[in-house]
């Protein structure tokens, strides 16, 4: 059995504030060295220094594979996610790919077999970066059986499935994610067969390389992580949450989509929001926002997303 996590890989960059040490916030606890430094409000100097304590892992690994590890000096230190590799909800580990090539020259990528256009990342340092990082051979990875189910191996192609909210509902209950992040022309294809569990793709157009798509999905599973969010939102009621803005029972329904079991296939999109001022340029608020009635701001924001949902994306909805 593979061992989850191992020390700093060379060449690794740590983006966590806080890794394996802190707070609980988290589930699984672990001894290790007490090193850890004090907090606000306490004392500086520990008379006491035990050999070890109970201290939190992150929730979720993050560990990303690229040609470009500068890239993701700052997508990470804001907001939400910032906070949550603060509080050691998440760890962000950045694996530059060039440290597992053997040549003088640290290459990464060579030319297409049966010709064509541009270059393409070889196999070897991949496989051989995704080994160091998971402790052990993932020779057949993509097979269910030969992987750990708490880990998931995502190359991120152009040519995968679609990214999604369920995609990051499913990986939200993961404990680690590798991000396979190609260049070039692409990936040589042995990586999808036989060391990602998955190839995912964020969208129907095709970026220069799979680092922004990796961000926007550390983004997106580390919201749904239970903590991530604080108080100032909620995922349970946002677009495609299929929950209570798309479940709900409308007590005024707006045509088909209204029945529960109709509502949609991936949930409604959500609601328009409004903040102050109550009328700007002449647009006013919707009357019934103001009122401060919940019943029937909640009918209207029923409708209003069930609206927006058919004008915006009417493929959501079941079809007539
Ligand atoms: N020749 C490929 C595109 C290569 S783009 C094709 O036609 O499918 C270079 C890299 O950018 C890819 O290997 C992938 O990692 C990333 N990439 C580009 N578009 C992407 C998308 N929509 N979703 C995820 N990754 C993408």
């Amino acid at each position: 059995m593979c061992s989850k996590r191992l020390n700093g890989t060379e060449g690794a960059g740590k983006l966590s504030k806080r890794t394996e040490k802190g707070p609980t916030a988290g589930k699984r606890k672990v001894p290790t060295t007490f090193d850890q430094p004090s907090r606000r409000g306490q004392e500086k100097s520990q008379e006491w220094r035990p050999d070890f304590q109970l201290v939190t892992l992150a929730d979720m690994r993050f560990d990303l594979l690229t040609i470009f590890p500068e890239f993701f000096a700052g997508p990470f230190d804001h907001g939400i996610l910032r906070r949550a590799r603060e509080t050691g909800l998440v760890e962000v580990n950045v694996q530059d790919l060039r440290v597992f090539t053997k040549d003088r020259h640290r290459t990464v990528d060579d030319r297409p077999f049966g010709g064509g256009e541009g270059m393409v990342l070889k196999p070897e340092p991949l496989f051989e970066a995704v080994e160091s990082l998971l402790g052990c051979s993932a020779g057949e990875a993509s097979k269910p059986s030969a992987a750990d189910p708490k880990t998931a191996i995502v190359l991120m192609s152009a040519a995968g499935k679609l990214f999604r909210q369920e995609t990051a509902r499913r990986y939200a209950q993961l404990e680690r994610i590798i991000f396979v992040c190609g260049r070039y022309e692409g990936v040589d294809e042995r990586v999808a067969e036989h060391l990602a569990t998955e190839e995912i793709s964020i969208g129907d157009f095709v970026l220069s390389g799979g680092e922004l798509p990796a961000v926007l999905v550390v983004d997106a599973v580390t919201r749904l992580l239970p903590g991530a969010l604080g108080n100032e939102a909620s995922s349970q009621n946002e677009s495609f949450s299929g929950t209570a803005r798309s479940e709900s029972k409308a007590r005024h329904p707006v045509g088909r989509a209204s029945h529960p079991s109709r509502v949609a296939r991936h949930g409604l999109l959500d609601f328009p929001h409004y903040t102050r001022p109550a009328e700007y340029r002449g647009w006013a608020v919707p009357e019934i926002l103001i009122g401060g009635n919940h019943a029937e701001v909640a009918k209207w924001r029923r409708g209003a997303a069930i609206e927006k949902t058919r004008r915006n994306r009417p493929d959501l909805l079941p079809e007539e």
